[in-house]
Order: structure tokens, then C-alpha cells, then sequence
């Protein structure tokens, strides 16, 4: 009762937006003669007046009622169609950013030329998003010719196209293409290392086909760009893993021989100083040591002594005394591994040269400076001095990683070994994880440790959902056959208005009550029957299934039947398209999953429309009411004849899942027999209330993941613009300028206490970090240091950092400098964010598995988003200075080589893979001489941050 009095209200505000439009449904037609009257010259002619009154200013809602004239007088002369009146208003909601249900066949792509045509006036470019190449391109040709007539022109993004034809799309008036092609498109123009090279304009105005499917069907699997972490050298774990053994054995026997010793210390009461210190040199030794972990959890308090004089010793940097009698030591929490002198001598012994990594900056120093040395032969010499500096730095990473393997990864606990392959165990839940990578060569060093196979490895460069992609855009219209049952999604997430527009001719599709039976096998027999009987009289029949594989088992049972019929399978766009424009021609029987060959237009053959029109059979109903809409929506085009029927059964998922009591108790009441289906429009309803259960539940699932997507997409956003000003070809030098200030106060910050006097500050501290951060030694007289401040010493420490950024400027040239800035920006925004995307995959999973207590999961992700994001962006301060400060040659060619070579091994995904993401943890900070991030195994310095 209540529902129907809702709906008469909700129909009725539909009706009252709709009777808005009514007055400019008039204005159009009033124009018609007038236009109708037009030369073709004329008529063309208009298009360059509209431009020239919205180029002054004039509002593109009082130029639509004489553009929807022009356009469909246009498309009169050229196509033979006269664009509907409800085409009209169709036209008029798109325009106004909403979403026009029109049904299927009721001619919506023709409706989409006038708010296309009208909004490309302004040159910024209109997109209409199809959900396959092959509509994008019936389109473009279909209503080119529309749009071509008036001037405009088209162009159209498939897949296989270059990036100079995507331009030249994209340049277009107007652009057809799917969604994929528009979401990748941005991805990878945000990737790009040149303005120039990128292919899209500022999104502004989108025309989404069949909406629903692409922003919620669709919307809940990310578009994913990924490609291989730059290994070169797999072998090399190989190659260190028995000098990494050798290691584990000599530091075991020292550790053991430590810890025996503190044991007896202990065992005699004594606590002292000493016996905490050999303990430490214990945890720094083997953090994981079985003994040790038991020791420390019987005494809490000898625990937390280790720790006090770990700290202690830390701030006091006196540390390396504790760890010089070790071979490595380890810092779990930093994820620091480190070889000590004595380690060094152990792995690399004699051959030292071989291992070391040499300075390369200096090496290049000593080529150059040396005159005996022509030009060609200090090339040849410097890139020997390179290729063993890159080797040096690959066997370095791997003996890292390696130590991480053998000292902090146990088999059966963080990881298994199954079938030749290390998998990854959960931490919180302890379920294995196939598919996932540690990244950074640590998976590699776990696989050689346990001898299987060292793989390669995958990793996520950008990512984007439909949802956030076409949020973009400044307006945004979608239309469908099926919207309604959707609009409070739409309006929620999207913002946008849901208008039914009437249709054309009335609707006379006879839409049957559901019939039910017991079992699947009865539904599909009287499926069979139903066909059989409507063939024989010439009917044609359009079956609906819910996958695949009931599309072949069905055919199977046609087959034997010898009914003749065709089968599609979502495999061949064009192909399907082809079989499903004849599904309305005289005897065809065709079985389709129910999105298959959507957006092709059935047509119905002769002497069909006598029969009764198309028939559709549902074998099954859907979780969503839309999509049995959809599949109903194929018959009954343009006031055509038509009937549907639905056939279910008990054992279908929709019923046995959700159909609950309810269900039960009403077959009871019917009474239901063997073999004997059930008509009633009460399990109808009971049906329809289950779909709507479903629907909710799955709109509350697709909110969370967009909740926690747009934690990620506002980052997203900051770091492209980052980005793109960097590309922007305005000067990076007042950005560096203040990077370098903040870097200073924050140094200063560190090492000088609020309160504390200047004899009190920590120089040598500042002098390390000086030097860490800017390459430069910092001393300062000792009888001037009285007289500072802490601001004082802020402002000469910028004021010393700013005079050796100038001279490296005029080093290079001002322009050149300028070129640097850009590049090593990129450089460093694009690792560290790539890398910053798998950490928030990494804590998403986490958190989703954590117990966060009382805690709402997604307000601790929030939090801890943006935390990891106040560190990125810290952290691109850093390097960015810290290359600039250091950098010698610039070659951009060499840039340019290794962006060609990446993209060469990119892969798109969309689905499917989603979750197969590699885990990578945020390792701390990276120096110039430690290995690079991005898993090259070469020098920070060398490799991303050049
Ligand atoms: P939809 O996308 O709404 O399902 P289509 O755009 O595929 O529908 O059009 C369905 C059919 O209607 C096409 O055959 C098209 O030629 C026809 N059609 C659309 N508009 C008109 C019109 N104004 N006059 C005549 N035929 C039309
Ligand atoms: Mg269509």
C-alpha cells in the first residue's frame, strides 16, 4: 500500500520534472520550418554562429534550442531520421548532466547527438563512452555523418592505437570510445615524461552509454597498470646465497657463544651493564633467536633494558661499537640490514674489488681527469666503470635481501613452500596468500633461499576505479534502459539525476508471471518445451542465462531436440553483435548470457510482428532486477510486439540463497507438486523483495570499497597535479627553493633542542644530515656559533644550501638546470609514489584483517593513509633535493631510453587481477649510496634518483 502511494508520489515528480521540459520541447519544434527552410550551406552555416555567440559569453542552455533544431535537421538530411520528440527531452536531460532511462531500442545514440553536438561548440572536446570497441566504432561512423555535415569533427579510441592517433582523437570535437580505453588513457598520460606526448584534454564532458553497466557493474574492480620491477639479474641470488650461508653459520656460532656466556651471567643474578650489552649484541646479531625470544619473554624487564641502552647508544651513535664485533647486524623494526667490516671481509675475502661498490662518481672523475685517455677511450672506460658499479650494486641488494631471508623468514610461518613455490602466509590470519610477491627482490631471495625457481616479479604503477575516473569530469550524463532501480546509487555516488523519459510509441511487450519449479532440470525441460512449441510456428526466441555455461547446456539439450539455434559467449564483440541483430528475423532461436551483444539494435523480420514479435525467456533470474530488465528490454523496441517469460526453479541461487522463509511458506500455501510449476504474481513479489535485498547488499559493498578508494584518489589527485605541473614547463626552481628552506628548519628542528643553548646542539648531527641531505660539509667557527639563534642558524644554513644550488645551476646552464629539475622531480614522484601505492594496498589488507577493537577499520585507514601520505610527501622533499645537490651529468636521452623500456613491458588489467598485487612494506629512507627502491639493485643515486 504504502509502496505503491510512494511510488505514485516518485512517478509523479518524475512526470513534473519531465513537464519542465515540455516548453523547450516546443521551442525546438516551433524552430523546425525555419531551419527546414535552410540551404545545406545554411544549415552548416550555424555551427560557427553558436560558437561565436558562446564564445561571448552566451549560455549554452539558451543556444540549445535552436542547436537540437539544427541537429536534427542535420541528421533528416543525412541519416532519414527525425530526431523524436522524447529523443528531444532525452537529449535535454543528458545536457543537464543526469541520466536518461530511455528503453532499449528507443534510439538513444541518436538522442546523444544533440547534447554532443551542443557542448563540443564550447572546443573542449565531449567523450561517449561505449562498453565495447565495436559500438565506439558504429557510432563514430553511424553519427559521424551527423556531425561531420555540421562541421564537427569525430574521432574514436579503440584498442591497438598509438599514441599519436589517440591524439589526434582526443583532439576531436567529439570522441567515442570505451571506457577501458578513456580510464587507461588517463593512467598512462600520467605517466608520461612530456606534455607533448600526452594524449587527453582537461576531462569536460562525458556521455556514458549504458551507465549502469559501466559505473556499476563494472565499477567495482579497479583499472590496474602494472609492469615487472626492474630486475635485471635474477641469478645473482643464487650466486650470493653461499657466501650468505657461510655468513649465518659464523655469525650463529658468535651469537650462541655470546648468549651462552650472558645466560651464565644471569644464572649467577648478574644483570649488570655488561650482560645487557651482550644481549643487545644479540638482538642486533639474531633478532629472531629462538633462546633469545625465550629470555626476554620470561624477564619483561631485561627486555626493556636491551631497549633503553639500544636507544641510548643510538642517539649517542655509539652503536657501531656494539655491532663491530658482529659479521651483520639487524634492525627489524627499520628494516635495516647491514654488513659489518668484518662481514664485508667474510663475503667478498680477497676479491673484494669485485664486491664493493664502487664510488661512481668518483670513478668518472678520475676518466675524465686523465689525459692519456681520448675521447672515445673514456667513453669505452666509463661504461665498464658503470657496467661493474651495476654489478657491484646487484650482488650488494641480493646479500640484504638474502640476510632478511635466512635471519627473519621462517618457513611454515610467514611463508610456505607448495607445489615449487613460496607462498605467502597471512600474518593475522594465517591463511596462504598464492599470487602475492614480497617486492623489492626479498620473494627472490626467499626462492633462492629454499631452492625453487626465482621468478620475476609484477607490480602496480597506477590504478584507478571507473568511479573515480569519471567523477573527473566537470558534467557527466549517462543513459540506459535501466537506471531506475539504480537511481538512489546513482545519486548517492555520483550525483546524478535518474529521469524516465517516456517512450515513443506505447510499450505493448506482454510481460508473463514468473513460472517455477521444483528442480533445475524440470525448469530446463519446460524451457525446451517453450522453445520447441514457438520455432514450429516461426516465432523468434531470445534465451537469456546467467553464464556460459548454461548457454551451452542449453544448447546441448536444443540440440538434441534438433532445434537449430545460435549460441554466444561474450567472447567476440562484433561477431555477437552480428548474431544478435538477427535475433528478431522469422524461426530464430539465439541463447546469450543476458549482457551479451548489449547496445545492438534487434530488428524484427518479416511477417515476425503477426506472430506476436520476439520472444524473451529468462532462464534464471539475476541478483539485480536491472539485468533481468535488461534481457526483458531486448523485445518490445519502438512499440514493437513482444511477450517475456521467466522460469525458475527452487534450486537456483537467487531462491535457495535468499528466497528464505517466506518463500517456503508460500509454495507451501500453493501447494506445489513434481513436474508441476507454479504461476502466481505472489512469488513474483516474493522474488522481486529477495533481488532487492541483494541489490542493497551489494550497493553497500561497492560504497565501502569507493570509501576506501577515495581515501587513495584524493592522494591520486594531489600527486598528478604535482606532476603535471611539473610537466607544466613553468620553472621547478621557487618549488625547490622552498623544499630547501623546509629541509633546513627541519634539520635544525632535529638536532637543536627547543630550549637548548647553542653549546648544546648537536653539530655534529647537523653536519651529518648537511651533508646526508645536501652533499655539502657545513662547519661553522666555534665563537660564532654563540651568537646564533636556532632561526639564525636555519637561515644560514638555507642561505649556505642556496648558494651551492646556484653554482650548480651555472654549472649546467640555466635551461638545462631548469630540464633537470623536471626530470628528477618526475623521477622521484614516480617511484616513491608507486611505491607508496603498494604500502596502502599492504595496509588496506591489513587493516581489513586486523582487530582494531572498537574501531571503525576505515577511520584507522584513513588515518593511517594519510600519515603514510605526510611521510611521502616528505619524503619526495628529500630526494628531490638530495639529487639535485648531487647530480653531475644529465642525460635525458637516457631517460627517455628507460621510459621506452618500461613501457614496452606494461600490462593492463581490468578485474581479475586485482588483488594480485605484490606486497611491499615502506622501507625507510633511502640514501644516495644504498640500493635503489624500485628493486633495480643499483644505486639510488644511479638507478630512479639520477
Ligand atoms: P538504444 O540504444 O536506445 O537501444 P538505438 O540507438 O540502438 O537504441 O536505436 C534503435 C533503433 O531505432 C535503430 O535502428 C535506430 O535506427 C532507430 N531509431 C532511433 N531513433 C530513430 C528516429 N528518430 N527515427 C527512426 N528510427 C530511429
Ligand atoms: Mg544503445
Amino acid at each position: 500500500m504504502i509502496g505503491s502511494l510512494l511510488h505514485k508520489i516518485f512517478g509523479s515528480k518524475n512526470e513534473r520534472e519531465l513537464k519542465k521540459l515540455q516548453p523547450i520541447v516546443d521551442r525546438i519544434n516551433s524552430l523546425e520550418l525555419e531551419v527546414r527552410s535552410l540551404s545545406d550551406e545554411g544549415l552548416q552555416a550555424k555551427t560557427g554562429i553558436f560558437r561565436e555567440r558562446i564564445g561571448k559569453g552566451e549560455a549554452l542552455d539558451d543556444v540549445l534550442p535552436e542547436a537540437f533544431a539544427v541537429v536534427r535537421e542535420a541528421s533528416v538530411r543525412t541519416l532519414r531520421m527525425r530526431h523524436f520528440d522524447v529523443q528531444l527531452i532525452g537529449g535535454i536531460v543528458l545536457h543537464q548532466g543526469k541520466i536518461a532511462e530511455m528503453k532499449t531500442g528507443e534510439g538513444k545514440t541518436l538522442a546523444a547527438t544533440l547534447p554532443a553536438y551542443l557542448n563540443a561548440l564550447t572546443g573542449r572536446g565531449v567523450h561517449v563512452v561505449t562498453v565495447n570497441d565495436y559500438l565506439a566504432r558504429r557510432d563514430t561512423e553511424w553519427m559521424g555523418a551527423i556531425y561531420r555535415f555540421l562541421g564537427l569533427s569525430v574521432g574514436t579510441i579503440v584498442h591497438g592505437l598509438d599514441d599519436l592517433q589517440r591524439q589526434q582523437a582526443y583532439r576531436a570535437d567529439i570522441t567515442y570510445g570505451t571506457n577501458n580505453e578513456f580510464g587507461f588513457d588517463y593512467l598512462r598520460d600520467n605517466m608520461k615524461f612530456s606534455r607533448q606526448s600526452m594524449v587527453q584534454r582537461d576531462p569536460y564532458y562525458a556521455i556514458v552509454d549504458e551507465v549502469d553497466s559501466i559505473l556499476i557493474d563494472e565499477a567495482r574492480t579497479p583499472l590496474i597498470i602494472s609492469g615487472p620491477v626492474e630486475h635485471a639479474a635474477n641469478q645473482v641470488y643464487e650466486e650470493m646465497k653461499p657466501r650468505v650461508i657461510k655468513l649465518k653459520a659464523n655469525q650463529d656460532r658468535l651469537v650462541h657463544s655470546i648468549l651462552d656466556e650472558a645466560m651464565k651471567r644471569l644464572d649467577q643474578d648478574d644483570a649488570g651493564d655488561q650482560t645487557v650489552e651482550m644481549l643487545l649484541k644479540v638482538k642486533r646479531g639474531d633478532p629472531k633467536n629462538p633462546r633469545f625470544l625465550d629470555l626476554v619473554a620470561k624477564y619483561p624487564g631485561l627486555k626493556k633494558g636491551i631497549e633503553r641502552l639500544e636507544g641510548q647508544l643510538s642517539t649517542q651513535k655509539l652503536l657501531p661499537e656494539i655491532d663491530q664485533d658482529l659479521f651483520c647486524f639487524i634492525e627489524e623494526n627499520n628494516n635495516i640490514v647491514e654488513l659489518t667490516e668484518k662481514g664485508l671481509q667474510l663475503i667478498y675475502g680477497g676479491r673484494s674489488d669485485d664486491y664493493i661498490v664502487p664510488d661512481l662518481d668518483e670513478e668518472f672523475q678520475k676518466i675524465d681527469e686523465n689525459d692519456a685517455l681520448d675521447a672515445t677511450e673514456k667513453k669505452i672506460q666509463r661504461q665498464k666503470a658503470e657496467a661493474g658499479y651495476q654489478d657491484a650494486s646487484e650482488r650488494f641488494h641480493a646479500t640484504r635481501q638474502l640476510i632478511k631471508a635466512y635471519w627473519l623468514f621462517n618457513r611454515d610461518v610467514q611463508y610456505v613452500v607448495k607445489d615449487g613455490q613460496v607462498i605467502i602466509v597471512d600474518e593475522f590470519t594465517g591463511r596462504m596468500m598464492p599470487g602475492r610477491r614480497w617486492s623489492d627482490g626479498l620473494h627472490q631471495a626467499v626462492e633462492a633461499k629454499e631452492g625453487v625457481k626465482v621468478a620475476e616479479e609484477n607490480q602496480t604503477l597506477a590504478t584507478i576505479t571507473f568511479q573515480n575516473y569519471f567523477r573527473m569530469y566537470e558534467k557527466l550524463a549517462g543513459m540506459t534502459g535501466t537506471a531506475d532501480t539504480e537511481a538512489p546509487e546513482f545519486k548517492k555516488i555520483y550525483g546524478l539525476d535518474v529521469l524516465v523519459i517516456p517512450t515513443n510509441e506505447p510499450m505493448i511487450r506482454i510481460d508473463n508471471s514468473d513460472v517455477i519449479y521444483k528442480t533445475e532440470a524440470e525448469k530446463f525441460r519446460a524451457v525446451v518445451e517453450e522453445i520447441r512449441a514457438l520455432h514450429k510456428k516461426g516465432q523468434p526466441v531470445l534465451v537469456g542465462t546467467i553464464s556460459i555455461d548454461k548457454s551451452e547446456k542449453l544448447s546441448r539439450m536444443l540440440e538434441k531436440t534438433k532445434i537449430p539455434h545460435e549460441v554466444l559467449n561474450a567472447k567476440n564483440h562484433e561477431r555477437e553483435a552480428e548474431i544478435v541483430a538477427k535475433a528478431g528475423q522469422k524461426g530464430r532461436v539465439t541463447i546469450s548470457t543476458n549482457m551479451a551483444g548489449r547496445g545492438t539494435d534487434i530488428v524484427l523480420g518479416e511477417g515476425v510482428k503477426e506472430l506476436g514479435g520476439l520472444h524473451i525467456i529468462g532462464t534464471e533470474r539475476h541478483e539485480s532486477r536491472r539485468v533481468d530488465n535488461q534481457l526483458r528490454g531486448r523485445s518490445g523496441r519502438q512499440g514493437d510486439e513482444g511477450s517475456s517469460r521467466f522460469y525458475l526453479s527452487l534450486e537456483d541461487d537467487l531462491l535457495r540463497i535468499f528466497g528464505g522463509e517466506r518463500m517456503s511458506s508460500i509454495m507451501e500455501r500453493l501447494g506445489m507438486e513434481e513436474g508441476e510449476p507454479i504461476e502466481h504474481g505472489m512469488i513474483s513479489k516474493a522474488i522481486e523483495n529477495a533481488q532487492k535485498k541483494v541489490e542493497a547488499h551489494n550497493f553497500e559493498i561497492r560504497k565501502h570499497l569507493l570509501e576506501y578508494d577515495d581515501v587513495m584518489n584524493q592522494q591520486r589527485e594531489v600527486i598528478y597535479r604535482q606532476r603535471r605541473e611539473s610537466l607544466s614547463g613553468q620553472s621547478l626552481r621557487p618549488t625547490v627553493e622552498e623544499m630547501i628552506t623546509e629541509l633546513a628548519e627541519g634539520i635544525v628542528n632535529r638536532f637543536c633542542g627547543k630550549d637548548a643553548l647553542p653549546d648544546e646542539w648537536d653539530m655534529r648531527g647537523i653536519q651529518e644530515a648537511v651533508f646526508n641531505q645536501f652533499g655539502l660539509r657545513f662547519v661553522m667557527e666555534e665563537s660564532k656559533l654563540d651568537e646564533l639563534t636556532r632561526e639564525g642558524l636555519s637561515a644560514l644554513l638555507t642561505e649556505t644550501a642556496m648558494k651551492a644550488y646556484d653554482a650548480k645551476e651555472t654549472t649546467f646552464g640555466a635551461d638545462e638546470f631548469r630540464q633537470l629539475e623536471r626530470m628528477v622531480m618526475l623521477q622521484v614522484v614516480d617511484n616513491l609514489w608507486k611505491e607508496h601505492l603498494l604500502a596502502m594496498d599492504h595496509l588496506k589488507e591489513g587493516i581489513g584483517l586486523r582487530g582494531y577493537g572498537q574501531q571503525d577499520p576505515l577511520v584507522v585507514y584513513k588515518r593511517e593513509g594519510f600519515d603514510m601520505f605526510g611521510e611521502l610527501i616528505e619524503r619526495i622533499k628529500e630526494e628531490t633535493v638530495r639529487f639535485l645537490f648531487r647530480v653531475q651529468i644529465a642525460r635525458p636521452e637516457e631517460i627517455a631510453a628507460k621510459e621506452k623500456v618500461k613501457q614496452e613491458k606494461i600490462s593492463y588489467s581490468h578485474g581479475g587481477d586485482g588483488g594480485k598485487t605484490p606486497v611491499r612494506r615502506a622501507e625507510k629512507k633511502v640514501g644516495r649510496n644504498e640500493p635503489c627502491p624500485c628493486g633495480s639493485g643499483k644505486k639510488y643515486k644511479k638507478c630512479c634518483g639520477k
